[in-house]
């Protein structure tokens, strides 16, 4: 089984590296790939834990912002991790990420939600890339809310009041950077529709010129016409077809290996 898209607590996954790589161990997988938000910080524990069969596909899920404001994530696969400008951009992103907390926690605060930056960062393990899932932690420890899950069908959600977007290279810009850094570009969900606007078909054209390599079908986000559509695009435009199950540990329902990529890809 290879699964090219996971978590770990250096993101908003709730397994260590070392966790990770266990659990893919003991399923006898045979690649995972490490892609933490705007991250590569989980890459060094990961290596240091892996044993017999498995093999690491190191990577980073980069947060992007088109010109139209559409969220979208870029997985980078295989680049050189001392890269100094890739690390310098997801620097900056994650930089980026304080501010728009704050700016979401006035938002909730302005209407009398109990909540503040401290019980975020009570949220928040170290080192992690802090996100909205470490707010939906907090609300959930100060009563809230019941869970991640329902804060993204609700407050947290891209189309809630509450949400707020932070600063992000374009997809085409974070194409370049991966590949510019010796790695492979897979665009991650793109159908995945329930997280708020997406791209349309015709937006993936932009991607290929910068250097696009694949795109993430098989997905769980992505219904069965969604995954029809991408393969199809994928076709066209000759890119690689990934599965994967975006693993988050606890944080999410999405257990490891639920969706691969054939090894041909
Ligand atoms: P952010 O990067 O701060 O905008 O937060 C988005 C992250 O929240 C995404 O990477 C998702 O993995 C995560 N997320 C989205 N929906 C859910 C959910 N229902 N439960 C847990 N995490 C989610
Ligand atoms: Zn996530
Ligand atoms: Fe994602
Ligand atoms: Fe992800």
């Amino acid at each position: 089984m290879i699964d090219l898209h996971t978590h770990t607590n250096k993101s908003d996954g709730t397994d260590s590296p070392r966790e990770l790589v266990n659990k893919a161990i003991s399923l006898g997988m045979s690649v995972i790939g490490i892609t933490d938000h705007d991250t590569t910080s989980g890459w060094l524990q990961a290596i240091e834990s892996l044993r017999g069969d498995l093999a690491l596909a190191l990577g980073s899920e980069i947060s992007c912002l088109t010109h139209d404001g559409i969220s979208v994530h870029m997985l980078g696969l295989l680049f050189d991790g001392q890269h100094l400008e890739m690390q310098n951009m997801l620097e900056e992103t994650r930089d980026g990420r304080l501010p728009r907390m704050r700016t979401m926690i006035e938002k909730m605060r302005a209407v009398g939600i109990d909540i503040s930056m401290e019980d975020v960062y009570n949220a928040l393990p170290t080192g992690a890339t802090l996100g909205r899932p470490h707010l939906a932690d907090a609300l959930v420890n100060k009563g809230v809310i019941k869970s991640r899950d329902e804060a993204f069908q609700g407050m947290l959600n891209n189309d809630s009041e509450f949400y707020v977007s932070h600063a992000a290279p374009t997809p085409e810009d974070a194409i370049r950077m991966i590949r510019n850094a010796g790695g492979v570009a897979v665009i991650a969900h793109p159908f995945a529709s329930l997280r708020g606007q997406i791209l349309s078909a015709s937006d993936f054209k932009s991607l290929v010129d910068a250097g696009l390599n694949g795109i993430e079908v098989d997905h769980r986000d992505q219904n069965p016409e969604e995954r029809a559509m991408l393969r199809a695009i994928a076709e066209e435009l000759d890119l690689v077809i990934t599965g994967a199950s975006d693993y988050h540990g606890s944080g999410k329902l999405n257990s490891l290996g639920e969706h691969g990529t054939s090894p041909d890809q």
